[in-house]
């Protein structure tokens, strides 16, 4: 399963953060046996269309989809030198599909802050610089010996030194990979280096709960916005401590919390949605029979290898799938009005399956 990995430097709340992510997940009665690796928080990805496919094409019980969150421990200035936990600390974000980047927005004079001050663009500068740095030292080794191999007019090695001149200056500037712009080709050669810097961010400003019905009015956030802006990636703002308490909360004691807060949706909801974004993956569903149940897959997926998320058999056998989409359903209210209005589909091995599909799988045993 893709997995997107929190960083940050020390003190910022990523220990809160993901004790909140534990705890949420602790809460979900569906998944008795998730592995228990304590680096690895699996949460329920929030979906409203669960209930609404249950009401209309009812079942014993819903089953939400998942999503993973890795704890990925504290970085240091120097961490590229192999510094401390660097080395470490760099071969983990190596294994995650994303990064959330817990950057420190709150004011307490109890916690010190590793700069002595809160300054998020230093911080976030601070990782930044280090992951940078680990990625130029990868670019330099391949650098010469591909370049050689260039010279000798092979194609792979021209294709991938045209990929390594544009990157090596923008690393020696200390910049990120994921700022350049790449043709089709040359992302996957890109994909190929498993660069730090070239995975998706989302930048989370962990700040104070008196800030949290107005985000928008905490200049550490505003700070942290627009760089990330800049970057062409996301921002969220959270309070870590306060989506710990409410971490254990049953649904509607969360919601009245959350009204009186003035929120509509709990921080820990929105950052489960933005990851789920930034790594380009998707829900269908299957329903009716024993579960109404939301299953994860990567945008521009088949539909048999769809089908094989649910059972490699469903893969291999596959004949056709039977689709209808979340918004058909819920504009005409019942299955049998969907076949009436010829909107259920049956569609082949080519299909492109799109998020908010209701397949059901007709295959070979
Ligand atoms: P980590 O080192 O990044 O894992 O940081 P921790 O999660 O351990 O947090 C460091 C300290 O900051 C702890 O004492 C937390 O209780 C505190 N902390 C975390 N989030 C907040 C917050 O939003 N406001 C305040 N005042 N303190 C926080």
């Amino acid at each position: 399963a893709l997995t997107a990995g929190i960083v940050g430097l020390p003190n910022v709340g990523k220990s809160t953060l993901f004790n909140a992510i534990t705890k949420a997940g602790a809460e979900m009665a569906n998944y008795p046996f998730a592995t228990i690796d304590p680096n690895v928080g699996m949460v329920e990805v929030p979906d409203h269309r669960l209930a609404r496919i249950d009401a209309l094409i009812p079942a014993k019980k819903i089953i939400p989809t998942t999503f993973e969150f890795t704890d990925i421990a504290g970085i240091v200035k120097g961490a590229s030198k192999g510094e401390g936990l660097g080395n470490k600390f760099l071969e983990n974000i190596r294994q995650v599909d994303a990064i959330v980047h817990v950057v420190r927005a709150f004011d307490d004079d109890n916690i010190t802050s590793v700069s002595g001050k809160v300054d998020p663009l230093d911080d976030i500068e601070t990782i930044n610089l280090e992951l940078s740095l680990a990625d130029l030292e990868s670019v330099n080794k391949r650098y010469a010996r591909v370049e050689k191999v260039a010279r000798t007019k092979d194609k792979e090695a021209m294709a991938e030194f045209e990929v390594l001149k544009k990157i090596k200056p923008v690393l020696d500037e200390g910049g990120n990979v994921r700022s350049i712009d790449f043709s089709e080709d040359e992302q996957k050669i890109v994909k190929g280096l498993f660069l730090l810097t070239a995975k998706p961010v989302i930048y989370v400003a962990n700040i104070a709960e008196e800030d949290m019905a107005e985000p928008e009015k905490s200049e550490y956030y505003q700070i942290i916005q627009d760089f990330a802006a800049k970057e062409n990636a996301e921002s969220i703002a959270i309070s870590a401590r306060t989506e710990e308490e409410i971490a254990e909360l049953d649904d509607e004691d969360k919601k009245d919390f959350l009204e009186a807060e003035g929120v509509s949706e709990s921080g820990l909801d929105r950052l489960i949605r933005a990851s789920y974004h930034l790594l380009g993956l998707a829900t269908f569903f299957t329903a009716g029979g024993k579960e109404t149940r939301a299953w994860t897959f990567k945008q521009g997926m088949k539909a048999p290898q769809v089908a094989g998320i649910i059972h490699s058999d469903f893969e291999r056998g596959f004949i056709r799938a039977e689709v209808m989409s979340f918004a058909d359903l819920d504009a005409l209210g019942s299955q049998q009005a969907i076949k009436e209005a010829g909107k259920l589909r049956v569609e082949g091995k080519d299909y492109l399956v799109q998020d908010g599909d209701i397949i059901e799988f007709r295959f070979n045993v």
